[in-house]
C-alpha cells in the first residue's frame, strides 16, 4: 500500500498530461532537437575547392571542376558534419530529413547553375584582366625608373670636373 501511495503523484500527472509519444503517421514527424539529417549544398556558392572531398572521413564526397558538379553518396555519410565545418564558403550544411530508403546505393549530384558559372567565369576574366593592367603598369614604372637612371648617369658624365682646391 505504501508503494502506491509512492506511485500516486507519478500516475495522477501521467494521467492528465500530454502523451509523450506522437500518433505519426497520422501527424507529421517532428524531428528531435539536435537532429542531424542530411548534408545539403548551396552548389552555386561553393568554389570546387576540394576541402570537404579531402576532409571526409567515409570519402563520400567527390567534386568535378570542369563540369561544376559535387556528389554525396548518402549511403556512406556519417552526418558527421566536419565538412560543414571545414568548407570556406559555408555553404555546406545539414537539413532535417533522414536519406529516404533506396534499392541500392545511388548517390546525388549537384549541379552550379548556368548563372552562377557565368558569373564566376566574368570575375575571373575581370581578376586576370585586373592583374595584366597591374602587370604592364608594374613593367612601364621599372622601364621609366631605368631611362632615368641612364639619363642621370649620362648627365653626370658629360658634367665638368670641378677645379681642384689650391
Ligand atoms: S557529414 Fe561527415 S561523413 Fe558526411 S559528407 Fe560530411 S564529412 Fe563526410
Ligand atoms: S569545401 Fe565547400 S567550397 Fe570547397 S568543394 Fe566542398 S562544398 Fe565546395
Amino acid at each position: 500500500m505504501a508503494k502506491l501511495a509512492n506511485f500516486t503523484p507519478t500516475i495522477l500527472k501521467n494521467l492528465f498530461s500530454k502523451p509523450a509519444t506522437t500518433t505519426y503517421p497520422f501527424e507529421p514527424f517532428k524531428y528531435p532537437e539536435g537532429t542531424r539529417g542530411h548534408i545539403e549544398n548551396d552548389i552555386d556558392n561553393c568554389i570546387f575547392c576540394g576541402m570537404c572531398t579531402r576532409n571526409c572521413p567515409t570519402r563520400c564526397l567527390t567534386i568535378d571542376k570542369a563540369t561544376h558538379t559535387w556528389t554525396i553518396n548518402r549511403f556512406d555519410c556519417l552526418a558527421c558534419e566536419y565538412c560543414t565545418v571545414v568548407c570556406p564558403k559555408k555553404c555546406l550544411h545539414t537539413v532535417e530529413g533522414y536519406q529516404e530508403p533506396m534499392p541500392e546505393k545511388s548517390t546525388v549530384t549537384y549541379t552550379m547553375s548556368e548563372e552562377a558559372i557565368a558569373a564566376e567565369a566574368e570575375k575571373k576574366r575581370i581578376a586576370a584582366e585586373k592583374a595584366k593592367a597591374a602587370k604592364e603598369a608594374a613593367a612601364k614604372k621599372k622601364a621609366e625608373e631605368e631611362a632615368k637612371a641612364a639619363a642621370e648617369a649620362a648627365a653626370a658624365e658629360a658634367a665638368p670636373e670641378a677645379p681642384a682646391a689650391e
